[in-house]
């Protein structure tokens, strides 16, 4: 029986897509076999925004705040070079492209598209916000005595004088941030919930938000907000200790093949995803994507 030391939102949704998925990653410490090109695809745009926030907290003209950046393709050249790394990473074997039919190009250019719809869409609305933390952890934030992981894309304070004016400030409000390259997904709800009770329990500020940017979505549809309740939190931790003594009492790991397998990365160890993928090839072009990042 595996005993709990924390939980993640990633932890909990392996959890409940595959239960031998989950044992392989979290209790065996097994070794992935590649990375699904989205998943790498994903990093490269996080990597990317952190970098520039990091830039924009360090350099003296930018005063801790978000900037504009003067050039709006600022990404471009960063983007290439994690793009090229990308294409030697396929070529090694150690990023796969999983759907029949798909170009390494077609990656590039979501990643561009991505990057491009958070400049144009997404970094106006942040500007003059004061930068409390990029890729932040969630402090000692615990439900149900679990620690909960996790890490907050960007946390800004918007406050009296987001403008950028020297004076004094009071603060407002704490806006925790995340960005999602792939589809909207069922399991995001969770995430939400974890990154906002956390931020409320790390920053204390008089109002929180927490804002989910589907970066790859259509301008317009890109952002969506969310604040929680009381009542909201209570529900969480009930969530949590149940998942938590599901996993401590759990013996079989049964596999649970669903089109995950295609994208599972332990998926060459597991005798059960390699027939369900053999007889249940993927479509190509349009088919749902169950993994994100
Ligand atoms: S290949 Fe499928 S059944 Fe096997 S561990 Fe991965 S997700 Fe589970």
């Amino acid at each position: 029986m595996p005993r709990v030391q924390n939980l993640s939102a990633t932890k909990v949704s392996t959890w409940r897509q595959c239960r031998r998925y989950f044992k392989f990653q979290y209790v065996d410490f097994q070794k992935p076999a590649f990375t699904p090109i989205e998943w790498e695809s994903g990093s490269v745009v996080h990597n990317i925004l952190a970098q520039l926030m990091i830039e924009f907290r360090s350099r003296k003209q930018f005063k801790a705040r978000v900037g504009t950046p003067r050039n709006p393709r600022w990404f471009h050249k960063v983007f290439e070079r994690a793009a090229a790394a990308m294409q030697q990473a396929v070529e090694a074997g150690e990023v796969r492209i999983i759907r029949p039919g798909d170009r390494v190009e077609d990656y590039f250019q979501q990643g561009e598209r991505a990057l491009t719809n958070f400049t144009a869409e997404v970094l106006p609305r942040l500007q003059g916000r004061r930068i409390l933390g990029v890729e932040a952890d969630l402090g000692n934030f615990r439900l149900a005595r679990t620690p909960i992981r996790g890490r907050l894309d960007l946390v800004l304070q918007a406050d009296r004088n987001s403008s950028g004016s020297p004076e004094p400030r009071m603060a407002a409000t704490v806006e925790v941030h995340d960005w999602k390259t792939g589809r909207r997904r069922e399991e995001d709800a969770l995430q939400a919930r974890f990154y906002y009770f956390a931020a409320v329990a790390k920053y204390r500020a008089p109002e929180t938000t927490f804002s989910f940017h589907y970066l790859n979505c259509q301008p317009g549809e890109i952002t969506e907000t969310f604040e929680f309740s009381e009542d909201q939190l209570a529900e969480l931790a009930e969530e949590v200790a149940e998942v938590r003594a599901a996993i401590e009492s759990e013996r079989d790991f049964a596999p649970q093949v669903s089109t995950l397998c295609h994208w599972c990365p332990y998926s060459p160890m597991c005798s059960e995803g390699q027939t369900f993928i053999h007889q249940h090839p993927l479509a190509g072009g349009g088919e749902v994507e169950t993994l994100a990042l």
